[in-house]
Formats: structure tokens, sequence, C-alpha cells
């Protein structure tokens, strides 16, 4: 009996390993919609034991900048969305991708076609006229030899074109919106594969070509990327199929809706995570609250998510089809809640940098992680830790309130009885407890309200009524030694 061997190895790379990417180009700072993107696949890798790539699309050549590149692959990395193999460069690829244009068209899936910028305004300005779509008409379809030739003599420069079938219709079951059918006759006419060249050369690869070509060397099987390349999608198939490779499955994410639910762009302000990260949000807060932007899991009873827990529930039919509208309000609630909860030693870490800007030294290590607990309710962007920490640092001027509230005879008495009281136990060191009892004492000697005690004491300390909370606050500016001075400047 003859042993029939199967032409495809039986344990190819692509059975056993899932592999997706993340495919920026270059010619811009790190979007919003890219993270999130970068993020979405991440986090189904994570989910199915699979790999995640990084392919930058840098073939636009005059767009394109490597500061583009390493502030995408920094931005990824502060997100935490780090990626498994060496990120690969599509322009180092631009021969490969050439000789499968050049396989296309000796099969004659593709075609040289000599139509001149002038003749393409032309047949655009007829379609116009006619109330039709941009669509060219692939009049170089059936060039003979000869004719090839006399363009080529006449010094006419060629694109390559892939045959796009009017008739045919493309199918594909997307992971998140399910089937989805696209016409052939609907796809622009026969598809640029490479950009224009002399005589018998082949211009600079173009994306949908480079893409198939890089997806399958990289043995990708899972594309996940923004709805905006739905119709490349159904172009990429013909493609895929033309050049006998095996096909992804696809997914294609809902874009990200300004409050207006049109696409969020640089207009509305902050679109670039560098931008995010400047404004003072954590790059574990912005992952969490992207990886909610478009995603309704059924199966989260919180909000707040570390990557590893959401890795593990995410799941791509659960992504939305609609718009996600980006709200500013959830991203602040989010990232403050991750304030809230940050321990003290990485808190008074990263606040440390907005003190060192300023020129603020804090007396010890202690006094910082207590002063970054003291402070932490009160901050929902990091860079609210100047604001609330500058009382620490520097004596406020005291407000028309406070100013108001010391006119108060008791107030005024207040504050000398607490300096008094000061001054003679100057070997104290003072704690909360003793800073308590000091009031309780006060107030019960003198007959002061330990309201007006302790609201005098707040004008002394912060120059208003207002301010995080008072017998906590105390024990840092004794520890400071600056609260008599404080009390001092009032009387
Ligand atoms: N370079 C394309 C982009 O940035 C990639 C699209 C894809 O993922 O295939 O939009």
């Amino acid at each position: 009996m003859r042993v029939r061997i199967p032409s495809v190895p039986f344990f190819s790379k692509r059975n056993l390993e899932k592999r997706l990417r993340l495919a920026p180009s270059p010619t811009g700072l790190f979007h919003i919609g890219t993270a999130r993107t970068a993020l979405f696949n991440w986090l189904y890798a994570k989910k199915i034991g699979g790999k995640f790539l990084i392919r930058i699309e840098d073939t636009d050549f005059l767009r394109s900048k490597s500061e583009y590149t390493k502030n995408i692959l920094e931005g990824l990395k502060w997100l935490g969305l780090i990626w498994d193999e060496e990120p690969i460069k599509q322009s180092d690829r631009i021969s490969i991708h050439k000789s499968h244009i050049k396989k296309l068209l000796e099969c004659g899936a593709a075609y040289r076609c000599f139509t001149t910028e002038d003749e393409i305004s032309e047949l655009r300005e007829e379609q116009k006229k006619k109330g039709l779509p941009p669509k060219h008409d692939n009049r170089h379809r059936s060039l003979s030899k000869e004719e090839i030739e006399t363009f080529i003599s006449q010094g006419r420069t060629s694109v390559i074109r892939f045959k796009i079938d009017e008739k045919i219709e493309i199918k594909w079951v997307d992971q998140i919106r399910g089937e989805i059918k696209w016409q052939g006759k609907d796809l622009g006419g026969d598809l640029v594969l490479s950009r224009r060249a002399k005589g018998f050369e082949i211009g600079d690869p173009l994306y949908n070509l480079a893409v198939v070509v890089d997806d399958n060397f990289m043995n990708i099987t899972h594309v996940v990327r923004g709805e905006d390349h739905i119709s490349n999608t159904a172009k990429q198939i013909l493609i895929y199929k033309a050049l006998n490779f095996s096909l992804p499955t696809f997914s294609h994410t809902p874009l990200i809706l300004n409050s207006e639910g049109k696409k969020l762009s640089k207009r509305d302000c902050v679109t670039s995570i560098d931008e995010f990260r400047e404004m003072g949000y954590l790059p574990e807060a912005l992952s969490n609250y992207m990886a909610f932007l478009g995603w309704s899991p059924k199966s989260a009873d919180r909000e707040i998510l570390s990557l590893e827990e959401i890795s593990e529930i995410f799941d791509l039919s659960e992504i939305n089809k609609a718009g996600a509208k980006f709200s500013w309000e959830k991203l602040n609630w989010i990232n403050s809640q991750y304030i809230k909860n940050m321990e003290s030693i990485k808190l008074s870490k990263i606040m440390k940098k907005y003190w060192d800007d300023n020129g603020w030294e804090p007396p010890s290590k202690e006094w910082a992680y207590k002063l970054a607990i003291l402070i932490r309710d009160s901050i929902t962007l990091l860079k609210d830790s100047i604001d609330q920490s500058k009382p620490f640092f520097l004596i406020p001027t005291i407000q028309k309130e406070g100013q108001d509230f010391l006119e108060n005879r008791d107030s005024k008495l207040s504050l000398k009885l607490i300096l008094n009281y000061l001054i003679e136990q100057n070997t104290i060191k003072l704690n909360k407890e003793k800073a308590k009892e000091i009031i309780n004492k006060i107030s019960k000697k003198h007959n002061i309200k330990k309201g007006v005690l302790m609201k005098s004491l707040r004008v002394a300390f912060f120059g208003s009524l207002s301010g995080p909370d008072l017998i906590q606050s105390w024990e840092l500016f004794a520890e400071s030694k600056t609260d008599r001075a404080r009390i001092e400047r009032c009387l």
C-alpha cells in the first residue's frame, strides 16, 4: 500500500501558535486609536496563549520618521504592552514584496497600467459629472506586448494593478461583526499594488500588497484592527487567494468617537499617548480605561482591573460594533481610583518628580510617604499633586475667607493658646494623638469650641478653610518644623 505524503508539513508553526500583531505606520505620534488596537491585540494574544508582535509599516518614505517609531515603541512599553519578538520593519522587506508582485504579474493576476495622472483626473471629472464614485476603468488590463512597448518607448511610467473581478462577492466571518460581504464592483476598480516606475521596473509596493505578504511571512493567525480597514480586508483576501496563502481570521474594532459622536481627531485636543502621560494619567489607568472603550464584558464584576485580569476574561466577540464614545469623566474616575489605591512608596516616588521640578524637598522619606497618602484622595491627575502638596512645602498666603475667620475673636485666641502650648512643651514630638490631645485640653480649659480651634489652625496652615485632614497635616507640619511659623504669622 502506498502512503500519501501530505504536501503541507503536518506540524506547521501555524498549527501550533496563535500570532497577533500591531502594524503601526510611524507617520505621527503614538495615537490613542492605535494604542487601543494594540491593547486589544495584546489582550487577546494573552487570552489565547498566543504571541503579540510588532511590524512597523514605514514604507511611506515621505511621512515615516524614526522618531515616531521610537515614540510608538516607548508608548507601548509605558502602557505595559510588551511584544514577544523583535519588531519587523516593513522597509527591510521591499525586495520580497516586489518578488510577490512579480509572481502576480507572471500568473496574470496583475498587470502594468500606464494610465497617466492627467488621464486619471479626466476620468474622475467625468465620473463626478455623472455623480459616480471614483473608480478606475481598468483600461490597460489586456494590453498587447506591442502596446506595452509603445507606452514604454513614449516614456510613460506604470503602476502594477491587481485584477478585481467585478462580479465577485468577498465574504468572511469577522470575529466582531459576524459575516461581512463585499462586492468586487465596489472596490474602486483594479487595485494598485505598487507606485509608478519606469520601463519594466516595479515601483515601491503599497500597503495592501505589503500587509498580506508580511502577515503571511509572520504567520499571523488573527488580524485585529480598526473598522476603517474593512474595505482593505476585502481587497487583501483576494490577494491572499491569488498568492495561495492561508487566511488569518479578521476582527474590525469600532472607532473611538468624541462627545459629538465624530471620529476622535487632533481637534479633540488630546490624542497622543505622550499627552495623556504628560497630563498625569497612569499607564495602568489608561490601559484599563481603553479596554472598556468598545468592549462590554459580561463577566466583569468590577471596572478596575489589571491588564492580566482583563486578559483572562477578554473576548473579541464581546467587542461592540458601534463606535465607542471617549469619556473624560470615566477616564478621570479610573485614574483617581488607581491613585487612591496606590501604595505610598510608589506614589511618593511619582510625586517626587513634581516636587523636584518645583525645587521642593521633603524633610524625610517617611514624611513624603505620609504626604502622598494624605493627599491622594484629592488627586485625579498626577499633576494635581503639585497644587495639593504645595501648602506642605510653602506657607500659603491667607485668603479672604481665612482672614474673615481670623477676625473672629476666639480664633486668634485659639491660635495664641496653641502656640503657647507648643512653646511650653518644646520637647514633645507631635503626632496625631498628641495633636488631638492639645485641641481637647485647650478646648476644655478655655471653653473654646473644638470647631473654632480646628478652623483657626486650618487657616494658619492652609490660608483657607479647606484642605486635607487637619490632624494628619499638623503632624507633617510639625515634622517639617513649620507649624509654629504658620501660626505665628496669623497673630
Ligand atoms: N499600517 C496600517 C495602519 O496603521 C496597519 C493596518 C493593519 O493593521 O493592517 O493603519
